[in-house]
């Protein structure tokens, strides 16, 4: 059986071939995302008891690193796939997991995510259209105004909230398959970067039975915390971490080639100053990244409560921080490179789309919504547990944590 980087190695051709088109484009790599699906890399987080390859959150970045180092959007379509699967490996219940699990292994089914709502935007806990109970079926009728391939998805997460007189923050997540909702396109895609995302905005319409259900009834805040927003932010900072690497190591071998442009300087101080400057961007975000992932594993491992406000705070810090310093870093290449190599959109250093792709790291989860949450989180965390490589105190004795915990509304997100 072919380990993960073989299997790799046999996408990322597929996946450089088609990056420009479908940013030239706005449209989803097909190609590249059937590759994932034949290569088994679309099960990469199912448990090998369902015929997945039972991968490892650290695998799961490597993974999302490498591939966005070829096309950002590819990564970051398979990443957030992968957070989907993850929710449905920890919360869906046996039956759904059993027939959903295999599929996913043998890259029948990709999943997309819809929790972005029209007039409540990105908040991810809480949902304004609500399920409805009738003979045995949840209706809803729900509209996602940005949903990364939605086009192509064989079935949907989405977030409802739990019944019509549920208030706004009692949502459920309920899976869907493209055969059992109406699927109807609104609007389209035409951003400024992320354009091989196709993220357009969907009407969903439809019925299941209450078995599909991830997670329970009005209960997806337990799954944001243990799932969807750890896997998420891993995954986003993986993507636009290896996407800002890629960049940076073309520019570093360029410099250091016999074809460099003689009109930079590397004796300047200004250039090795900006070099160094990149590199302690990126180091930082990898350095962070490393020991999310570790703090998560760590949870994992011994069932500690990822609710509590530290986890809380690195999780949203590593987004916050992965995204401003990748385009920093990203923003500083430019200008080192200059207007020809930096700048221009059929540079062989590709940092053009990379600029581009790179500004909406902030707006993908706004960082003011994680901000303003962390900011009222650190009032939680008097004993300030800063993230560590030693294992995280479970909550109970954490240094000076409030007994009370968090309220439920400072969570994340
Ligand atoms: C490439 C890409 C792919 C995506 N894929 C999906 C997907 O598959 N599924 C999905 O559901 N969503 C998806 N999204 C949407 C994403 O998750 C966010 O919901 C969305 O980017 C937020 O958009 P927004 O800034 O309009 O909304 P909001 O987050 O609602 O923010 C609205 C405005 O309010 C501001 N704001 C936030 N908090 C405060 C505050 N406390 N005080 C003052 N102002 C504040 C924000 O800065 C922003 O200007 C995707 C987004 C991108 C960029």
């Amino acid at each position: 059986m072919s380990s993960v980087p073989e299997r790799l190695a046999e996408v990322l051709p597929v996946v450089r071939d088609h990056a420009d088109r479908c940013d030239a484009e706005a449209r989803f790599p097909s190609e590249s995302v059937d590759a994932l699906r034949a290569t088994g890399l679309m099960g990469l987080l199912v448990p090998e008891e369902h015929g997945g390859l039972g991968a490892d959150l650290r695998t799961f970045a490597e993974t999302a690193q490498t591939l966005a180092g070829a096309c950002l959007s590819t990564a970051m379509i398979w990443a957030m796939h992968g957070q989907q699967v993850d929710a449905v490996v920890r919360h869906a219940g046996p039956r759904l997991a059993g027939e959903l699990l295999p599929r996913i292994a043998r890259g029948g089914m990709y999943l997309a995510s819809v929790t972005t709502e029209p007039g409540k935007g990105g908040h991810l806990l809480s949902a304004d259209a609500a399920l409805t109970a009738e003979r045995h079926l949840l209706h809803f009728d729900r509209t996602g105004p940005v949903v990364t391939g939605a086009a192509h998805a064989d079935g949907f997460l989405i977030t409802l909230r739990a019944a019509p007189d549920a208030p706004a923050h009692q949502v459920s997540l309920v899976y869907a398959a493209r055969e059992q909702t109406a699927v109807e396109p609104v609007g389209d895609w035409n951003p400024l970067g992320m354009r091989g995302t196709h993220s357009t905005g969907i009407r969903l319409k439809g019925a299941v039975p209450a078995g599909q259900l991830v997670g329970g009834e009005g209960e997806f805040r337990t799954v944001a915390v243990d799932s969807m927003v750890p896997v998420g932010h891993i995954a986003w900072a993986s993507c636009w971490l290896g996407a800002a690497r890629s960049g940076y190591q073309r520019l570093v071998r360029l410099l250091t080639s016999r074809g460099r442009p003689r009109g930079i300087d590397l004796a300047s101080p200004l250039t090795t100053e900006r070099l160094a400057r990149i590199r302690t961007d990126l180091e930082l975000v990898s350095g962070y990244l490393h020991g999310v992932i570790a703090e998560i594993g760590q949870a994992r491992a011994t069932g500690a409560d990822t609710a509590d406000p530290a986890v809380q705070i690195h999780l949203n810090t590593l987004k916050i921080a992965a995204s401003e310093l990748a385009f920093g870093a990203t923003d500083r290449m430019v200008q080192l490179a200059g207007l020809t190599l930096g700048y221009q959109r059929d540079s062989p250093l590709g940092l053009e789309r990379l600029f581009r792709d790179l500004r909406s790291a902030a707006l993908n989860y706004a960082n003011d919504r994680l901000l303003t949450s962390n900011g009222s989180l650190c009032l939680l965390d008097r004993g300030v547990r800063l993230l560590s490589a030693a294992p995280a105190a479970s909550p109970a004795s954490a240094v000076d944590t409030p007994v009370d915990g968090p309220a439920p509304g400072h969570v994340s997100p």
